[in-house]
């Protein structure tokens, strides 16, 4: 295979100048484009949306509360964040499975922050071609300016994105409306590290995070099977690759224009076969189909395919028998019994937590009057987004009966409330099971029970 020739504004492995990748456009740029625009919305936009009078989306740490829209999740509801874990990581390792790096390539937060780096270096800087030149003049007064207009704008981005991570955690409009002289040491610190972490990862480090940093990209490999999808350069009809003008019957489909190259985030040369650095974003399809559309071939030089496509020249790329395929089915199925367990658990949820502790001094104890007292207490807590009128009702054998508790009690969204009650029946009522009930008056259907025990005692 002929070597691959020198891009110039791809330095040497080892350089200590920076990659100038090309940017390109096609479908996968545009499914690129399509995903950082989602999920920034839902990053920048979400925090400021309210719900109910209050932030919708909000992880309060520090009333160790999540609000998320109309539910609000307790300590100890970390089982539905564990659940929401675990469908995230079904959903990564069955995407992974089927084409391989494609979270990487277009929703890392890594990929998706060094992307708005690059826009930032094309709106400042020029194209790939004007800022290896200025590369080239190092030190020169435009050198200096254009330098400085872009790392103030990244700074600015990155010090946004910090207060935004910060109001995901603390209401945003309080934290804005705070800035800059009331936010706490803690607060700064918060914005300074995430918004500098953005800074150095994805405005410097860019592609040697993945390369040389990332632990995913080195364990991923082991979720790829023979039916994976990756990126992959068609080196039968490619080679021998040569300039047009060159062009021969012998002479493959690459015309060696190097665009594959120039676009590629992390500077590698897919035409030499599938390496490790390769973050499967498709930049290079892309640019090599507009390439094969200027010379009227047909697209697919390089494309998606897996080890079973190349073995089998004709084949589809992807089948029904590959989605089915029994380790993408593996993950599938455990992906939708987690997110199906969990939304059912969601709903039937109730947004009351009821629980019932009894008096431990005393058990039981008789009145002057021939009656026996039960003392028990009540810890009632609100779930819901918005207070609640709660009624609390018995139910227990003849003679038990509520003392002096009255029976409605307001409490708080997200709030807690005790509730001190006794239980009184005539002396020789036999100990017997009792059923607490706490109803929401708006919400009928919102309704927690818990059990406990009347003791009796026996007549004097
Ligand atoms: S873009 Fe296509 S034609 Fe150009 S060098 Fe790459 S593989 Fe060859
Ligand atoms: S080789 Fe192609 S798919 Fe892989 S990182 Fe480079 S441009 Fe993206």
């Amino acid at each position: 295979m002929p070597a691959a020739r020198t891009i110039p504004i791809h330095p040497a492995p080892g350089s200590a100048t920076a990659l100038q990748p090309r940017l390109t456009r096609g479908r996968f740029n545009n499914w690129r484009v399509a995903l950082i625009v989602v999920t920034q919305a839902v990053f920048f936009g979400l925090p400021w949306l309210n719900w109910d009078g209050r932030q919708a989306v909000l992880f309060d740490v520090a009333r160790q509360q999540f609000f998320v829209f109309g539910l609000n999740f307790w300590p100890q509801d970390f089982i539905y964040l564990a659940a929401l874990l675990m469908a995230c990581a079904f959903l990564l390792f069955w995407a992974s499975t089927l084409a391989g790096r494609v979270w990487c390539g277009y929703a890392c937060p890594q990929t998706v922050y060094s992307t708005l780096m690059l826009w930032l270096d094309r709106l400042v800087e020029g194209n790939h071609i004007a800022r290896a030149r200025l590369a080239a003049r190092r030190g020169s007064s435009e050198w200096l300016a254009r330098k400085g207009v872009k790392h103030a704008l990244m700074l600015l981005l990155c010090a946004w994105i910090g207060v935004t991570f910060l109001g995901w955690f603390v209401p945003l409009r309080e934290v804005v409306a705070r800035l800059p002289a009331g936010l706490t040491a803690l607060e700064w610190g918060w914005i300074a590290g995430y918004g500098g972490f953005t800074y150095v990862l994805a405005g410097h480090l860019r592609e040697q995070v993945c390369k040389h940093m990332c632990p995913y990209a080195r364990f991923q490999a082991s979720m790829f099977d023979a039916r994976t999808l990756v990126v992959d350069y068609d080196s039968a009809r490619g080679e021998p690759r040569g300039a047009l003008r060159k062009a021969a019957s012998a002479q493959g489909a690459c015309v060696d224009c190097g665009i594959c190259v120039q676009v590629c985030p992390v500077g590698i040369d897919i035409r030499q076969g599938l390496q490790y650095e390769c973050i499967g974003c498709a930049a290079c399809i892309d640019a090599c189909d507009i390439v094969m559309d200027k010379l009227g071939q047909p697209r697919g030089l390089i494309r998606f395919s897996s080890d079973t496509h190349r073995q089998q020249p004709g084949s589809a790329a992807f089948t029904l028998r590959d989605w089915l395929r029994p380790r993408a089915s593996l993950y599938a199925v455990l992906l939708l019994t987690v997110t199906l367990a969990t939304g059912i658990a969601l709903m039937q949820r109730q947004p009351f937590k009821l629980d019932v502790a009894r008096d431990r001094q005393q058990l039981a104890r008789e009145t002057a009057d021939g009656q026996v007292e039960n003392r028990y207490l009540l810890q009632l807590g609100n779930s819901a987004g918005v207070p609640q009128d709660v009624e609390l009702q018995l139910q227990a054998p003849p003679g038990i009966r509520l003392l002096g508790t009255p029976p409605v009690r307001r409490i708080d969204a997200g709030g807690n409330a005790q509730w001190a009650l006794t239980l009184t029946a005539p002396a020789g009522q036999p100990s017997s099971p009792i059923t607490l009930i706490a109803q929401s008056r708006s919400h009928p259907d919102w309704r927690v029970r818990t059990s406990s025990r009347f003791i009796g005692l026996p007549p004097r």
